[in-house]
């Protein structure tokens, strides 16, 4: 049988660097046929070395680096490892908006997507299905709630589910006080509890702006209404979501927080391999597992992304382009924590009914909420 090709865009990352150890271990099954990073350019040599993949792309390349001679550099880079001949699985590990491209020509090219970016769905939800319809590509979630849905669901339709229920860890404010969230710093924010990502998921993880994403995604990608998704806290991260069906039955799926297991999920799926990598399961010693309502008040980003999922058009960009904006600026120590959701309400309050029709239209309506975040500090 001959090995599948995998482009892996953004390898250089938290999941990039996640799914090269999963596909070394795969090697008879898999080959990397593609990487791209951003800008760390000695990282992405050092697997380049490795994988001897058939193309290598550098968004950023330095000054000093002669990887414009050596390399597809860019930021058509993406797109050119996703649409590549002998590129059969796009695994799209990029963070933000900036992964929208890659992941509508991966489908548009047939290719399937194991989608970490969240935010491209989010953003273009509708315009990724009719890109997935109309070349045949796939969509195969890597985010842990989603894949723990996919495997619960097992190709049911729709129409048996009566509620997705998503586990939040609640991330490292789970305690805090509104008063005390109100002065976190960013190196209390950078402290996630059960998961180790990069900066921005974590931030994300912190406001529960991650979760909301994730509402919209789990929309977009299993087609179940707003209502009949949500949202409880789970502060050990062992299930990874529930899926409650028509007639009472609830499924989870389970497992240590390790995102080896839905990076190799979406490569394989619907197929189960042998994998020596992904940690053992002990039930006793992962005990006890509690859950928890979430406090929407105290974050109140996860209302204000639902409330935009719901809105529709290019609402969600909107919500996902402003925290992108006020998570960057809390990263630089420009603003406060409760900044954040103070920002996307207003982003929301001036944007969220800008028409989302088209690739055109959604970016535009992401460059107008950047702008007004930025204007607002
Ligand atoms: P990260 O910051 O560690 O890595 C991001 C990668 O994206 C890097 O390789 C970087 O080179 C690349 N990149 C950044 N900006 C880019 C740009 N403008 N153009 C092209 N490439 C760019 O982030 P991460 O934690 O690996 O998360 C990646 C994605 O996966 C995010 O969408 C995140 O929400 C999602 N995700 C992450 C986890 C996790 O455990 N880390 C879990 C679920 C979902
Ligand atoms: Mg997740």
């Amino acid at each position: 049988m001959s090995r599948r090709g995998v482009a892996i865009l953004g390898s250089t990352g938290s999941i990039g660097t996640t799914a090269l150890r999963v596909l070394e271990r795969q090697r008879e099954r898999f080959r990397v046929a593609a990487l791209t990073a951003f800008s760390n350019s000695a990282l992405l040599a050092e697997q380049a070395e490795r994988f001897a993949p058939d193309f290598v792309g550098l968004v950023r390349p330095g000054a000093a680096d002669d990887a414009r001679e050596r390399w597809g550099c860019g930021e058509r880079c993406l797109v050119e490892a996703a649409t590549r001949d002998g590129v059969e699985i796009v695994l799209n590990a990029v963070v933000g908006a900036a992964g929208l491209d890659a992941t509508l020509a991966a489908l548009e090219h047939g290719r399937r997507v194991a989608l970490a970016n969240k935010e491209s769905l989010v953003m273009g939800g509708d315009l990724v299905r009719a890109a997935a319809r109309r070349g045949g590509g796939e969509l195969v979630p890597v985010d842990s709630e989603h894949s723990a849905i996919l495997q619960c669901i097992a190709g049911r339709p729709a129409m048996e589910v009566r509620r997705l229920v998503l586990t939040a860890s609640g991330g490292p404010f789970r305690r805090w006080t509104r008063e005390q969230l109100e002065r976190a710093t960013l190196a209390d924010a950078l402290q996630h509890p059960t998961w180790q990502m990069g900066r921005k998921i974590t931030v994300d993880s912190a406001t529960l702006a991650n979760k909301a994403l994730e509402v919209i995604e789990a929309h977009f990608l299993f087609d179940v209404p707003y209502d009949r998704i949500e949202v409880v806290v789970h502060p050990q991260s062992v299930v990874h979501s529930f899926v409650e069906f028509i007639d009472g039955s609830v499924l989870a799926q389970l497992g240590v927080p390790s995102m080896e297991l839905p990076v190799l999920y979406a490569l394989t799926f619907p197929d189960r391999v042998s994998d020596t990598g992904v940690p053992p399961f002990d039930p006793v010693e992962l005990s006890p597992l509690t859950f928890e309502t979430v406090r929407r008040d105290d974050f109140p980003a996860l209302s204000l992304g639902v409330q935009a999922g719901r809105a529709g058009g290019a609402a969600p960009a909107v919500f996902n382009a402003a925290n992108e904006a006020a998570v960057a600026l809390f990263l630089d120590g420009v603003i406060a924590f409760g900044d954040i959701p103070r920002a996307i309400e207003s982003a929301l309050a001036r944007h969220g009914g800008t028409d989302g029709g088209s690739r055109e239209a959604i970016l535009s309506a992401d460059a107008l909420a950047r702008r007004h975040v930025q204007e607002l500090f």
